[in-house]
């Protein structure tokens, strides 16, 4: 059996993490995360982290070269064999035709998009407080404040801010979405393999609708 991959796309602010880290639980595979990737070289101080970071920080894409590279490396890993849930990759068509080229006769795939007006994206990245203890713990200043100001209610672990979850770069991250990820969707879309889902829901409501959408065959199980 050909392994199955979910391509989760969408603007920054949309919910990917909170949503691949669901489906990927639900379907037993790993969550694959370049975004994740990147932040876990730039905390070890790697040299990889270190070139990824004034991109990272600046809100500018990372070249493609280094992230297909660092993507195919991770996987290429045993637990990736099943399939895996893609979040964040790809992000330009080149990457996408990459992915497309790798992926041949390995593992088949299915892409859905999370859609998300732009007046709620600034306002969901700016507020989001990550719990340092565990990734799956996310809070919101304004939709979802801790009872107790940065201590995560689940678990007491720290919560913190992304550097570029700051005002001028989420508007900085928003203009090259547009530019250099918008047509990663019209890629998918020409070749009729695009899933649209409503992102503008509550986050359980936007689960079951990316599972409908998905298909039994692909998220059983679980949640
Ligand atoms: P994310 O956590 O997915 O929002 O990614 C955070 C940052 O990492 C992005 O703003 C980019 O600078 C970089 N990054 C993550 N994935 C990619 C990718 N596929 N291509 C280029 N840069 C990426």
């Amino acid at each position: 059996m050909v392994a199955q991959v979910v391509i989760l796309l969408g603007p920054p602010g949309a919910g990917k993490g909170t949503q691949a880290r669901r489906l990927s639980a639900d379907l037993g595979v790993p969550h694959v995360a370049t975004g994740d990737m990147f932040r876990a070289n730039v905390e070890e101080g790697t040299e990889l982290g270190r070139r990824a970071q004034e991109f990272m920080n600046t809100g500018r894409l990372v070249p493609d070269d280094l992230v297909t590279e660092m993507l195919f490396v991770r996987v290429d890993g045993v637990d990736c064999g099943d399939g895996f849930v893609l979040d964040g990759f790809p992000r330009t068509v080149g990457q996408a035709d990459t992915l497309d080229r790798g992926m041949d006769g390995r593992w088949t795939s299915s892409v859905a998009s999370l859609e998300v007006p732009d007046e709620a994206l600034v306002e969901r990245a700016s507020g989001r407080l990550l719990c340092r203890e565990d990734g799956n713990h996310i809070h919101h200043a304004i939709f979802s404040p801790p009872v107790t100001e940065g201590v995560c209610d689940q678990c007491g672990g720290a919560l913190y801010r992304r550097d570029d979850d700051v005002p001028e770069v989420v508007a900085e991250r928003l203009r090259v979405y547009r530019e250099q990820t918008a047509p990663v969707i019209e890629h998918y879309a020409q070749n009729g393999r695009l899933l649209p889902v409503d992102g503008n829901q509550s986050p359980d409501d936007v689960h079951r609708a990316l599972r409908e959408t998905l298909g039994s065959s692909t998220v059983e199980g679980g949640k």
